[in-house]
């Protein structure tokens, strides 16, 4: 599944999922931007997908602002004079019960899991029309579905993106690009890390395939929504959740 020469940019892959994708795509050929809401963060993946060979530039920013969403999308384009791969993967939770969440929890989960995927789609996307192809692909989650208590935030940013997604991708198919989402289960990362253990036996005993997924699964399945093997896919959620919303 070659990505030569594409440039690809990876929001939010100083850990987990998305650093998995940006040393994924890398080892198909990609040059990957490396965002990261700290610098020190995104750097540290960038020196990764270089010592493993890679081409790599670390663009760290809050993918929430307009200002930071704008100089890093320069950036990228001043030092490779192309951008064709988007993977809107950054996001938070902050967890808490609808009736005592604050505006503040509110806004700042929907800016960073839903807004950022405004800014980053509309300010990249005049380059992929530039080239005539282009993949975006956004990081929805399986609580678009059936969100956690606590999560009426997490769960509204991430059925939110679906919505993008399949309006994108009518605006933009006929430029070739395409535009879909993937919606990971419970993947172990940092994010998923401070569960107790009584959540995580509830969740795996609602995933037929019996474990937990790992950031790799979902890098995978990034991979293939990006690579010419799915010219033809778009507008779609990739579910990768060990069947767990097939039960
Ligand atoms: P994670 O391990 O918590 O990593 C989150 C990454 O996002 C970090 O690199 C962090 O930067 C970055 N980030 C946070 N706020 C940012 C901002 N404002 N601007 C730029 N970058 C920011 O998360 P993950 O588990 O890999 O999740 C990745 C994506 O998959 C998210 O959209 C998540 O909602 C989705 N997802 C995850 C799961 C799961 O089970 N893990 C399931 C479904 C969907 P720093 O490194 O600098 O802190």
């Amino acid at each position: 599944m070659s990505l030569e020469d594409r440039v690809a940019l990876i929001t939010g892959a100083g850990r987990g999922i998305g650093r998995a994708i940006a040393l994924h795509l890398a080892k198909e050929g990609a040059i990957v931007a490396v965002n990261a809401l700290r610098s020190e963060s995104a750097i540290r993946t960038a020196e990764e997908v270089t010592g493993a060979g890679g081409s790599a530039l670390a663009v760290s920013g809050d993918v929430s602002s307009q200002e930071d969403v704008a100089a890093m999308i320069d950036k990228i384009v001043t030092d490779y004079g192309r951008l064709d791969i988007l993977v809107n993967n950054a996001g938070i939770i902050q967890d808490q019960i609808m009736a005592s969440m604050s505006e503040e929890q509110w806004e700042r989960v929907i800016a960073v899991n839903l807004r950022s995927v405004f800014l980053c789609s509309r300010a990249s996307v005049r380059y992929m029309l530039r080239g005539r192809w282009g993949r975006i692909i956004n990081l929805s989650s399986v609580a678009r579905l059936i969100g956690n208590t606590g999560q009426a935030n997490y769960a509204a940013a991430k059925a939110g993106i679906v919505g993008f997604t399949r309006v994108f991708a009518r605006e933009v198919g006929g430029h070739g690009i395409t535009v879909n989402a993937l919606a990971p289960g419970f993947i172990e990362t940092d994010m998923t890390a401070g569960l107790s253990d009584k959540r995580r036996r509830e969740a795996l005993s609602r995933i037929p395939l019996g474990c937990l997924g790992t950031a790799d699964d979902v890098a995978a399945a990034c991979v293939f929504l990006a690579s010419e093997a799915a010219r033809y896919i778009t507008g779609q959620v990739l579910t990768v959740d060990g069947g767990m919303t097939c039960t």
